[in-house]
């Protein structure tokens, strides 16, 4: 592609919450994105915030862990917004338990947004990226990848994304294409409401509680993830790929 062309860029789960931020900051670097959730019509609001701006968006209803409807959205997007060479592998879901009480539906569904939903999309984006001899590849693990009480699942996916990253940058670098992971410690979306309410907490309760143990004494917000994956997504970031980047306020154990 020329340099004044505009690189195309997938963002999943970006109905709301990081994955909406991270769309609405791509955009402002000057990207076409896509906008993938479970249900197109929740993509609106982010596509609108992008078109207000003066950007380019599309809503994309799509489960990730569908192969067809993966093949067939990014087909859409490639048709309709252009050949995506950046993708943000960010659609997540919590089914928490104790080991005793989880179900193997509730282990299944974890595994299936995450794992199989990253692997998904970026098989069908990869070509694109191949063809464009560029690519950026951004996977959402999280702190809970180190080990969380209630989260086996949820832990041994984030920490499966860790994995997958580093093999996407062996094997896609020839090519072009880097592949990283933002690691999020608490971030105040509606992800961590829910597990606010399942603790039987208020959410600002919560959060507060959540602060006195991160060393800059604040929850995360969306945006500062999106800054993360803006840095990983953008041409300067070349050189960099197979790293996972903890963005929590402070160094993890
Ligand atoms: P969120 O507010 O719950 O947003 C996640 C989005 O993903 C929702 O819009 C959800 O749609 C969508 N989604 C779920 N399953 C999907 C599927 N199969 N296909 C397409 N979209 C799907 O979560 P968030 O807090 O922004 O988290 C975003 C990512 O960061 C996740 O991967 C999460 O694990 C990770 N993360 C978050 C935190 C945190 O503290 N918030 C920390 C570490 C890592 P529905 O609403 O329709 O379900």
């Amino acid at each position: 592609m020329s340099t004044t062309e505009q690189r195309v860029a997938i963002v999943t789960g970006a109905a709301r919450g990081i994955g909406a931020a991270t769309a609405v900051r791509l955009a402002a670097e000057g990207r076409a994105v896509a906008v993938i959730d479970l249900d197109e019509d929740a993509c609106k609001d982010t596509v609108e915030k992008i078109t207000a701006a003066g950007g380019r968006a599309l809503a994309v209803g799509c489960d990730v862990s569908d192969e067809a409807q993966v093949t067939s959205a990014v087909e859409r997007i490639a048709a309709e917004l252009g050949a995506p060479t950046i993708l943000v592998n960010n659609a997540g879901v919590l089914r928490d338990n104790l080991l005793f009480k989880m179900s193997a539906s509730d282990w299944d569904t974890v595994m299936n947004v995450h794992l199989r939903g990253a692997f998904l999309m970026s098989r069908a984006s990869q070509k694109h990226m191949v063809d464009a001899g560029f690519g950026r590849i951004v996977n959402l693990s999280s702190s809970s990848a180190l080990g969380n009480r209630g989260q086996v699942n949820y832990a041994a996916a984030k920490a499966g994304m860790q994995g997958f990253t580093k093999t996407l940058a062996k094997e896609l670098g020839k090519f072009g294409i880097t592949a990283n992971s933002v690691a999020p410690g608490f971030i105040a979306t509606e992800m961590t409401k829910a597990t606010a309410e399942r603790v039987g907490m208020g959410f600002e309760d919560f959060q507060a509680a959540a602060a006195t143990q991160i060393p800059v004494q604040r929850v995360g917000q969306p945006e500062d993830i999106a800054n993360a994956v803006a840095f990983f997504t953008g041409d300067a970031a070349g050189f960099v790929s197979g790293q996972v980047l903890y963005v929590a306020g402070g160094p993890l154990n």
